[in-house]
């Protein structure tokens, strides 16, 4: 579907986390079905968009990229002004990466909308045998802090549909 004559919302996501996790390329694979091993190609860019069916309704889906800001606090609140959603992703193989995962969920209840529905993604799940982050640690968290949780894998495709169409019909289904 691509004639925007037909879109019933349009809804912005931001996808956020720290450096080299994956999120570029989980949104590549989402809104291109593509992945780069060397994603720099992608830098720069602001947003990608996907349109797509929820229960009947044309729904495009303006999905933010970071571009290279992720330094503790460079994200600015301009970034998360008018977000519905939020894909926040830390990499299954490293653990720091979700070490940091409670700083962003800061971020996020101090600078986007209170409503905002934020899906934490575990992304990389493909190198199970390099894994440092228990699935079950993740799950515990996400409870925790009411959030969805995924493990995807950008590289092979795993789950970011997934991830991705729970996200939306979530936010469908509370705005
Ligand atoms: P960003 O800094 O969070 O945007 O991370 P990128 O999307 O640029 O990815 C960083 C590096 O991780 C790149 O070399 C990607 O090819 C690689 N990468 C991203 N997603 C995956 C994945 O699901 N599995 C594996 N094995 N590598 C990935
Ligand atoms: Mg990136």
């Amino acid at each position: 579907i691509n004639d925007d004559e037909t879109i019933d919302y349009v809804y912005k996501v931001v996808v956020i986390g720290d450096s080299a996790v994956g999120k570029t390329q989980m949104l590549s694979r989402f809104t291109k079905n593509e992945f780069f091993f060397d994603s720099k190609s992608t830098i720069g860019v602001e947003f990608q968009t996907r349109t797509l069916n929820i229960q009947s309704k044309v729904i495009k889906a303006q999905i933010w990229d970071t571009a290279g800001q992720e330094r503790y606090r460079a994200v600015t609140s301009a970034y998360y002004r008018g977000a519905l959603g939020a894909m926040l992703v830390y990499d299954i193989s490293k653990r720091e990466s979700f070490d940091h995962v409670a700083r962003w969920v800061e971020e996020l209840r101090v600078h986007a909308d209170k409503t905002i529905v934020i899906a934490l993604i575990g992304n990389k799940a493909d190198l199970e045998e390099k894994r440092a982050v228990p699935s079950e640690d993740a799950m515990e968290f996400a409870e925790n802090q009411g959030l969805y949780f995924f493990e995807t894998s950008a590289l092979t495709g795993d789950n970011v549909e997934a991830a991705f169409f729970k996200l939306l019909e979530e936010i469908y289904s509370v705005v």
